[in-house]
């Protein structure tokens, strides 16, 4: 259990490190960052996706060293899966991965969000480069490379696009219910909806899918991810928590033996 209260869309990475990634952040500042109960964001924190455990590891080492804080997974996959989890300022992504490759992650994360993406290519391949910036990656690191240049190119891509306003997401709106990821805010009627962090996803996934059809175990793998505390009836209780606090505004439907699904308004 967290000894700490949930801090709003950064809680995650201290309090629910999913088990399909490595979720770490520097000592220090983690302290630092609980004083007074509110958080700095003075770090930023990196998605490394790298298969190659030793890549992967020594990125994750320099990332840290210079205070940022890193979730690493293995696959593309498993990027995606951690893309909704956690606020993530920049992802590291190798071409080269098992399973869905680089670009297609890349295609799919630009598809949604605006974070800085920066590639790691294969030595020479030009066409690698090439689709990469053209699926909208900000940089390229060809491998191998020296853990200082990735690291130097993750803070130039941040400042570049921080000055933009990259990686806000485009707010989810149903009726009078707004929801923004990036800020962990949803409001009714322009008013703050006071959500856990699992409503909240709860509610973001039901945006997300407003008018389709969803089974329990799609949602207890999109909020819950691999954890399934109490299997399917934690969806249950946690739609009828959602449903009091929505007071009607949206309509969540019980669809008999197979899940939910929001009502478009
Ligand atoms: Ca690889």
């Amino acid at each position: 259990m967290a000894t700490t209260m949930p801090v709003r869309g950064r809680a995650r990475l201290d309090t629910m490190p999913g088990p399909a990634a490595r979720v770490s952040r520097p000592a220090v500042r983690g302290q630092l960052s609980r004083i007074g109960g509110a958080v700095s964001r003075t770090t930023a924190t990196v998605l490394i996706v790298e298969d190659e455990f030793n890549i992967g590891k020594l990125v994750r080492t320099y990332l840290e060293r210079d205070g940022y804080g890193v979730v690493w997974v293995r696959s593309g996959e498993d990027a995606l899966v951690e893309l909704e989890r956690h606020a993530v300022d920049l992802i590291v992504l190798d071409v080269g991965l098992p399973g869905i490759d680089g670009f297609e992650v890349c295609r799919r994360v630009r598809a949604a969000s605006q974070v800085p993406v920066i590639m790691l290519t294969a030595r020479d391949e030009e066409a690698d480069r090439v689709v990469g910036l053209e699926l909208g990656a900000d940089d390229y690191v060809p491998k191998p490379f020296s853990p200082r240049e990735l690291v130097a190119r993750v803070k130039a891509v941040l400042r570049r696009t921080r000055g933009q306003g990259a990686r806000v997401d485009e707010p989810l709106v149903a009726g009078p219910v707004e929801l923004r990821r990036d800020a962990r805010e949803a409001t009714l009627d322009g008013v703050a909806l006071e959500l856990t962090m699992k409503e909240f996803d709860l509610l973001a996934c039901f945006l997300q899918n407003a008018g389709l059809a969803l089974t329990r175990e799609t949602l207890l793998e999109q909020v819950w991810g691999l954890e399934f505390p109490g299997g399917t009836r934690t969806v249950d209780q946690h739609v009828a928590q959602l449903r009091a606090k929505l007071d009607g505004a949206l309509t969540i439907e019980t669809l008999r033996g197979v899940g939910y699904k929001l009502v478009r308004p």
